[in-house]
């Protein structure tokens, strides 16, 4: 069955896909694993050889990469430039780090200098990679890098959406070498991503929470690992004595770039209400003057959302708050003249902790304020959610790093909003509903593997298992004691 893409800003028709049948995605593993055989005997600086290439390719194509990010999301140049930079920034980081992460670890052994023991860390074999609309190329093709270099292969279901950026990166893969066995997408909705699971050794997903518990499930069921990178309802702090309108801009940024549908987008922001007027009025002007639309220049900051039907979900959202007697100080409507997904980005205030907006992720460009006695109320307030992504906390000093500690997020961020998907070098991810599972640093790839323990005693004697037997008397049992006591001491 073919698929059609639009462009949700325009309406026009900018690819087609093919839904994978049943044979077709067991095929795809098969061949995979086949692939995948060679693939991981090849020492690391080989697979890295390839992936140097694509790192570079994607470079000199971006016009085709930018331009087909764009097509089939609506989002704005520059947020399709984020995403080629991250997926540079991810090569870039594996292929530096990569063999340090995966070499082989010595460990304590059982008994110093009689025994050795070492930690092998081996592919799982096929990597299922199920992915959203939001960051087609980033999410599509990002976390394949590290599971490639680790020596898997890898099948990729991409929303069903936007499939055309994985499907360009596969070319270029391709071009840099890759096998194309080794890293293959099927097509289709959701049952396609229920179809990939039961054939593949991992599976790293990335989408909604609700999704996230189903793909659990099924993974459970065939007892293979997997990551769950899910939703958020991220937080921001802002305190007396930081930069305001540097918080301000920050906002901006972390709240309406890729028209707030990014997992880590800032939806609440807790403001010390000494500034909570500054501050509001402050980022209300910048918020006025962020420019929508949809074109290929770079002079647009927002572009459209990914559908009317997630556009419309998003506007009754705010409808319902403003109903409820929330106030929006910029924005709060559509923008039907430019295109049919098109929401004006939103601040809210006299939002309260009943509204579904402050509770549940929106996944639109919508923001609320809320004013805070002090840091502590800030701190509790915004720990009271079920969600546990990512966090900006802004303020001076060390009172920002303070805070940061106490936030019970998988990243929080210091004044700043998003960088943390740029920090390649720690791990990212969520703690309660917003996942399980890490990607980037050496967590990302090692995910990838699976750790095996090899321990060794000397080939006489019939090893260390026998040595227990060489004990016969209280004495030689009073000295063994005796070594054990002298041991922890040393
Ligand atoms: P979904 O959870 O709806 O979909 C994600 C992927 O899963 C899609 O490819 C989808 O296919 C597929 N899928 C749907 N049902 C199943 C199933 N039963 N079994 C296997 N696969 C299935 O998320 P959205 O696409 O709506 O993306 C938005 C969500 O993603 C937000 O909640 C956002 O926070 C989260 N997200 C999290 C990130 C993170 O790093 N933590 C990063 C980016 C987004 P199809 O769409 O074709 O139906």
């Amino acid at each position: 069955m073919a698929i059609e893409i639009r462009n949700p800003a325009t309406g026009e028709i900018v690819g087609r896909v093919t839904a994978a049948t049943a044979e077709e995605v067991a095929k795809a593993v098969d061949s995979a694993r086949e692939a995948q055989v060679r693939w991981r005997l090849l020492p690391f600086s080989e697979r890295a050889r390839v992936i140097r290439r694509f790192h570079d390719l994607i470079l000199d194509r971006r016009q085709i990469v930018l331009d087909t990010i764009q097509s089939e999301t609506g989002k704005s140049r520059r947020d399709a430039l984020a995403e080629l930079v991250t997926v540079a920034g991810t090569a870039r980081y594996y292929l530096a780090n990569g063999a340090e992460h995966l070499k082989v670890k010595r460990r304590s052994p059982a008994v110093p200098v009689l025994t050795s023991a070492e930690i092998v860390y081996k592919p799982h074999g096929v990597v299922g990679l199920i992915t959203p609309w939001n960051y087609p190329f980033l999410l599509g093709v990002g976390d394949a890098l590290p599971a490639l270099l680790a020596g898997n292969a890898v099948v990729g279901k991409p929303s069903e959406v936007t499939p055309l950026s994985a499907v360009l990166a596969r070319e270029l893969l391709i071009e840099s070498g890759l096998d194309p066995d080794l890293f293959s997408l099927v097509h289709g909705s959701g049952e396609v991503g229920t179809r990939l699971i039961n054939h593949v050794d991992y599976v790293g997903f990335t989408g909604g929470t609700v999704t996230g518990r189903k793909v659990a499930v099924a993974a459970s069921e065939r007892l293979i690992p997997y990551s769950l990178e899910l939703g958020g309802k991220n937080p921001m702090i802002v305190l007396s004595g930081a930069p305001l309108e540097a918080a301000a801009k920050g906002l901006t940024v972390g709240a309406f770039s890729n028209a707030g549908q990014t997992c880590i987008s800032i939806e609440r922001v807790y403001v010390e209400q000494a500034v909570y007027e500054e501050f509001a009025k402050r980022l209300a002007e910048q918020t006025a003057a962020l420019r929508l639309g949809w074109s290929k220049s770079w002079d647009l900051d927002i572009g459209s959302m990914i559908s009317r039907e997630h556009a419309e979900k998003v506007l009754g959202r705010i409808r319902a708050a403003t109903d409820a007697g929330a106030r929006a100080l910029a924005g709060g409507d559509a923008r039907p003249d430019l295109g049919p997904a098109f929401v004006q980005p939103t601040v809210l205030t006299d939002v309260t902790d009943e509204m579904p907006i402050s509770t549940e992720e929106t996944f639109g460009p919508v923001v609320s304020l809320y004013p805070v006695r002090n840091a502590e109320e800030a701190i509790a307030r915004a720990n009271r959610s079920e969600f546990g992504l990512n966090a900006s906390v802004w303020a001076k000093g060390s009172q920002a790093q303070e805070i940061a500690r106490r936030i019970e997020t998988g990243s929080a961020v210091m004044n700043s909003t998003l960088l943390i998907y740029n920090s390649f070098d720690v791990p990212m991810g969520g703690v309660k509903l917003s996942g399980i599972g890490r990607r980037h640093g050496e967590q990302g790839i090692l995910r990838y593997t699976q750790a095996q323990s090899i321990v060794g005693s000397p080939a006489t004697g019939g090893g260390y298992d026998a040595m227990l037997s060489l004990v016969r008397s209280q004495r030689m049992a009073d000295a063994l004691v005796w070594l054990l006591r002298l041991w922890r001491r040393l």
